[in-house]
């Protein structure tokens, strides 16, 4: 394996791709289980997880066995054709959840992207045109294409891109009053996540959700559950949802799904599917055997009593090493989440030292994520092993060290 410098290096990316992001100053070239490597061979602990999607950690071997064997049998199709691997993913899909139906896309906007369509064309079809209202919440996530961003809580990410779709509302998480200001027999659907990700880590509560599923079935509104984050064990749980025992009309997964190969899925009930006919939506690569083959391992694997409540365990030691650097730092104020979507609530003065505390860690060889402006967000592996948590807890303090 050649891990010296290659003829490309991070400073290229400034004159070549265009500055959307910001990547780190480095460019990770390898990675193994929960560590990766940069240009210069330096290695890092990783509790980013690809943004919680590498949840079987990198190049695991069964998934790396089975993209090999795919890449040999057929990687694309179109949906001239069906595929046996997307028959099987679906049906085990099917088997662990709420869901009678599955449709499979490409990343998570997608899949929302579907989710709302649907939703609106199901009340369309099943009541009348006006029914078309969507309530979302401010501070949540949804994906970038311009539906999804509009959906999401967040004005600055739709601002300037010309007219927004309208009948989008928006209120309060875990407010279930702001809920019941906005809802009439015109609301077509309520989406929410089921822990706001990029908002910061915030679980909805189970009163709320449970005030969410009775409002929508009072007013004939499909109850959609964004899981592009929490799904597919990152909660502890094959679904976040089950710790609520809610289910919804429609749920939405990636992420975690295609553990690095980009695939998500939207799943629904007869009752929703009833409106659908062939040519009202569609996608080129989703449902792709190659993904769905991949996808199909990740579930194997991660849909274990093993694997499942390891991420209990995982949390318990992540939890109880993050409270011996408290007791030296005074660094947060609190730990949220569920499972191992880990948010560490930052006092106050440490919350403008937030960029600096990632970078230092950097620095010392562990990766870090944030969530809105204050808090820092893992979410490693869900088979990240108890060694590399505490050499990255260790990397952690050093990197505090540092800086304090
Ligand atoms: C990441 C994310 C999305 C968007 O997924 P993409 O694959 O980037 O399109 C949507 N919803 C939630 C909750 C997410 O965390």
């Amino acid at each position: 394996m050649i891990l010296k410098n290659t003829s490309v290096t991070r400073n290229n990316f400034d004159d070549l791709i265009l500055p959307f992001y910001k990547p780190s100053y480095f460019i990770p070239v390898k990675g193994q289980g929960s560590r990766i490597w940069d240009q210069e061979g330096k290695e890092y602990i990783d509790f980013s997880g690809g943004i919680a999607v590498t949840s079987l950690g990198h190049c695991h071997p069964i998934l790396n066995k089975v993209l090999n064997y795919q890449s040999k049998k057929i990687w694309h199709t179109s949906n001239i054709f069906t595929n046996e691997p997307s028959l099987r993913l679906a049906k085990k899909l099917i088997l662990s959840s709420f869901a009678s139906y599955v449709f499979f896309a490409n990343s998570g906007a997608e899949a929302n992207e579907a989710a709302f369509k649907l939703a609106r064309y199901y009340a369309a079809k099943k009541y009348h045109l006006k029914k078309n209202n969507i309530i979302s919440f401010y501070n949540s996530f949804h994906g970038r294409t311009f539906f999804t961003v509009s959906v999401g809580g967040q004005a600055k990410y739709s601002d300037c891109f010309g007219p927004k779709p309208s009948g989008i509302q928006h209120a309060e998480f875990n407010k279930i009053e702001s809920v019941r200001k906005l809802i009439n027999k015109n609301t077509c659907a309520i989406v929410l996540e089921l822990i706001q990700g990029e908002g910061g880590i915030i679980p909805a509560s189970k009163p709320f959700l449970e005030e969410l599923r009775i409002l929508c079935n009072k007013y004939n509104a499909l109850l959609i559950f964004d899981e592009v984050q929490t799904g597919i064990g990152r909660t502890g749980k094959l679904f976040a949802y089950e710790h609520y025992s809610i289910k919804p009309d429609i749920l939405t997964i990636a992420k975690s799904l295609g553990g690095g190969f980009p695939i998500s899925a939207m799943l629904t009930t007869s009752e929703v599917k009833s409106v659908i006919k062939p040519g009202i939506h569609g996608t080129t690569y989703g449902g792709n055997p190659l993904a769905c083959a991949i996808a199909e391992a990740t579930i194997d694997i991660i849909n274990t009593k093993e694997v499942l409540s390891g991420v209990q365990k995982k949390l318990s030691k992540i939890i109880f090493e993050l409270n011996i650097i408290n007791e030296r730092f005074k660094l947060f104020k609190e730990i949220r989440g569920m499972g191992l979507l880990v948010g560490i609530v930052l006092e106050q003065k440490f919350i403008k030292k937030i960029y600096e505390i990632l970078y230092v860690s950097f620095l010392e060889g562990v990766i870090f994520l944030t969530a809105g402006n204050n808090v820092i967000r893992m979410a490693p592996s869900l088979i990240i092993t108890e060694i590399d948590i505490i050499e990255g807890m260790k990397r952690f303090c050093c990197a505090l060290e540092k800086i304090l």
